[in-house]
Formats: C-alpha cells, sequence, structure tokens
C-alpha cells in the first residue's frame, strides 16, 4: 500500500513491523460485519514510529510501539472513567466505515491517532512479539478477569481461542485460585493446561459438575465467556457461583436472545460486556509482557509474509490456525 502522507497534528505514522490476524478481521473478512472493498484491514500491530505530528510529546522518529487496536481520545468524561472502549468518537483500523474509516495495520505504514493516548512503547525489545497482543485480545482477555477479580478467586474460562487463553494466562499471572477452561477441542485445552489451567472437555463431562467438584460445590466467581454463542453464555451462568461475576469479551451482534433468566437472578449474578477498556488496562498488561509474566506469543503458530495474506485469511477462517503473524516486508 502507498505510504500514508498526511499526518496529523496528534498523529503519528508507524511503519509496521509485525501484524497479527485476530478473530475479529475475520467478521469482516466473511462480510458479517460488512466493510467496503479496498478497505485496509487489521488491527494487531508493533512498529516504528517514522514521524510525528506537531502536537506529539510522549514520542519520536525511531520508538518501537504498539497501540490500542480501538482508538480512543483519551480526554472525553468515559475515557477519563476508565471507559474507554465507549468513547463516543472511538474508532478501530481496519474495520471500515462502520467503525470511523481508520485504514488498517496490515499494511506497510499506518497512521495511529491520538499517539500520545493510543500508543506505548516498547521497553524490552525481547519481548515484541508478546507485546504485539497487548492492544488488543491480550488486554482484553485481562480485562476480562481482571475488572470483577478478587485473589484467590476461582475463574472459569468459556471458549480457549485466542482470547480465552489470553484471559486464562492473566487470570493464573493475577493469582487466581483454580482456572478452569471449558471447550471441546483437546488442541486447545491441552494448550490452556500448558498456561496452568484445568482443562474441562464440555464434550466428555457436564462443565457446571467438573467446575463445582474443583471448587467445593461454590462454582466460579469469575467467569468469561470467551466465544459470543448464547450456548456459551448459558454454560457460563451455569458454571458461575451465587454473587459471581461473568464477562462478556466474546462478541454479540444480535439484538436479543433468550436466557437462563431465573438462574441469573436467584444467583445474583452481574454480567459485564463491551469491547475492551485499554486506556485503563494496557500499562497493566506491559509491565506484565515486558516482566515475562505473561507470554501470549507461544499462541502463534503461523508466521507469513503479507503477501502471502489471502492464503492466511483462507486459513484462519477454516480455523486451520490458531494465530497469524505478518511480515510486511515480505
Ligand atoms: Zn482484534
Ligand atoms: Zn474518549
Amino acid at each position: 500500500m502507498p505510504k500514508p502522507s498526511e499526518v496529523g497534528p496528534t498523529d503519528a505514522l508507524v511503519r509496521i513491523d509485525r501484524a497479527a490476524l485476530c478473530g475479529t478481521d475475520l467478521h469482516a473478512y466473511d462480510q458479517s460485519m460488512p466493510v467496503d472493498p479496498g478497505t485496509i484491514m487489521g488491527h494487531e500491530f508493533i512498529g516504528t514510529i517514522v514521524e510525528v505530528g506537531s502536537a506529539v510529546q510522549q514520542f519520536e522518529p525511531g520508538d518501537k510501539v504498539t497501540g490500542a487496536c480501538i482508538v480512543s481520545c483519551g480526554t472525553c468524561a468515559l475515557c477519563r472513567r476508565g471507559k474507554s472502549g465507549n468513547c463516543p468518537g472511538m474508532r478501530v483500523y481496519g474495520l471500515g466505515v462502520a467503525f470511523g474509516d481508520l485504514p488498517g495495520v496490515h499494511a506497510e505504514y499506518a497512521v495511529t491517532p491520538f499517539a500520545d493516548v493510543t500508543l506505548r512503547k516498547i521497553n524490552n525489545e525481547k519481548k515484541a512479539e508478546d507485546v504485539l497482543f497487548v492492544g488488543d485480545i491480550l488486554t482484553t482477555g485481562y480485562e476480562a478477569v481482571r475488572r470483577s477479580y478478587q485473589p484467590g478467586d476461582a475463574v472459569a474460562i468459556v471458549g480457549a481461542g485466542p482470547v480465552g487463553l489470553c484471559a486464562t494466562m492473566s487470570a493464573v499471572a493475577l493469582g487466581a485460585g483454580t482456572v478452569a477452561v471449558i471447550d471441546r477441542v483437546p488442541e486447545r485445552l491441552a494448550e490452556a493446561e500448558r498456561f496452568g489451567a484445568i482443562a474441562i472437555n464440555a464434550a466428555e463431562t457436564d462443565p457446571q459438575d467438573a467446575v463445582f467438584d474443583l471448587t467445593g460445590w461454590r462454582g466460579a466467581d469469575v467467569v468469561v465467556d470467551a466465544v459470543g454463542h448464547p450456548s456459551a453464555l448459558e454454560t457460563a451462568i451455569r458454571v458461575a457461583s451465587a454473587g459471581a461475576s461473568i464477562n462478556i469479551p466474546g462478541v454479540y451482534i444480535q439484538e436479543s436472545l433468550e436466557l437462563p433468566i431465573g438462574e441469573l437472578w436467584f444467583k445474583g449474578i452481574s454480567v459485564k460486556g463491551g469491547g475492551c477498556n485499554l486506556l485503563r488496562y494496557m500499562d497493566e498488561v506491559m509491565a506484565l509482557v515486558e516482566a515475562g509474566r505473561l507470554n501470549p506469543s507461544s499462541m502463534i503458530s503461523h508466521r507469513m509474509g503479507l503477501s502471502e495474506a489471502e492464503k492466511a485469511y483462507e486459513m484462519f477462517a477454516k480455523r486451520e490456525a490458531m494465530k497469524i503473524v505478518f511480515d510486511p516486508t515480505k
């Protein structure tokens, strides 16, 4: 793609060194969230700053950075209260007009708005491939545990895809008691075990029995629906303890669905969804990554040139790859 020529006062122009393919890109790829032909896709990246706007104070050319995939202003009432995922001016790279028409990062260069607010400097370059996930899935998984977590809590995660695994490693890093991961794919469950969780195969055992067995018949204090499907939410409600919090990083775009509201009410469960509040949690996650306590790069299954993007999207859509990383120089 041509190098962008317009860099506004609060923007930075970033040379993309690595970019990753995210499950959200597939919504655009299969047009369930339609984008116009010619849209540059992608929103997970690390890069090197080549130019900064006149008002940028925290960064200079040569800095290695990553950035929040959701671009928020950092100054509105919601951003100031830590709810940047609901910033009224919120935009997302590479998801077309509906998300603010911000060109994506599956390209050689990208313009990053509100650079001082949305970018983070990479201090430990040895961890760069782990940092690649800080601006999106890792912080998304982390927040899904962290925002209602107390030390020692039992955490249950429904879905061992990339976001579920990020929630898993976050729960372990935060010092949770029992961390249980529920899925039906043995390879994904094995990955969850490698991150320190107890794997529950829903094809073989009843997840509610298994989680209650592990928690002295209490249930999980924090539950994560990392799938975004009504059956996952139903499982989340069933495995939850009384007074639990269910956090939903999985995306729901339907307007309504049927829920076991009686159980939800009786157990006194809190439910939270929404896009990640990246500005609130990115610094915590960055610190844990650079100190080696969160190591998401082990999820990378394929490294490919950007010239192979068509094949990569195809493989990822067919669930033949856990996580694909692009090198834009190839
Ligand atoms: Zn994403
Ligand atoms: Zn804002």
